[in-house]
């Protein structure tokens, strides 16, 4: 989650909401995400194109924003939300080698 200020949240959506389709497929594939629904258990996933991500704002505190990439269940509508800060620590882990990311997760 993150709590920070309107310019450091732009500045996140510029980095974090830019990640190539290629890499959220990477991700998705690295997390099992398409394993069966824990609602129905049928094991087919759609998206938005491009897989836009998110804003949850919290209701007690404007300046707590979670960013997150969902997909769906194409049964039964159940939708699973991966947080965005977990998709830049796979870009920056799993693809580019960042040894700092890291030493600070
Ligand atoms: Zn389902």
């Amino acid at each position: 989650m993150y709590d920070k200020s309107d310019e450091e949240l732009a500045k996140a959506e510029e980095t974090i909401g830019t990640f190539p389709v290629e890499v959220i497929e990477r991700f998705l594939s690295s997390v099992e995400a398409r394993r069966p629904c824990e609602a129905c258990g049928h094991s087919s996933w759609a998206h938005i194109p491009s897989y836009p991500l998110f804003q949850m704002h919290c209701t007690n505190a404007q300046s707590l924003v979670l960013q997150v990439l969902p997909i769906f269940c194409q049964q039964c509508g159940n939708t699973r939300l991966f947080n965005a800060s977990r998709i830049d620590y796979f870009v920056r882990m799993e693809i580019q080698g960042d040894k700092d990311a890291a030493k600070n997760a």
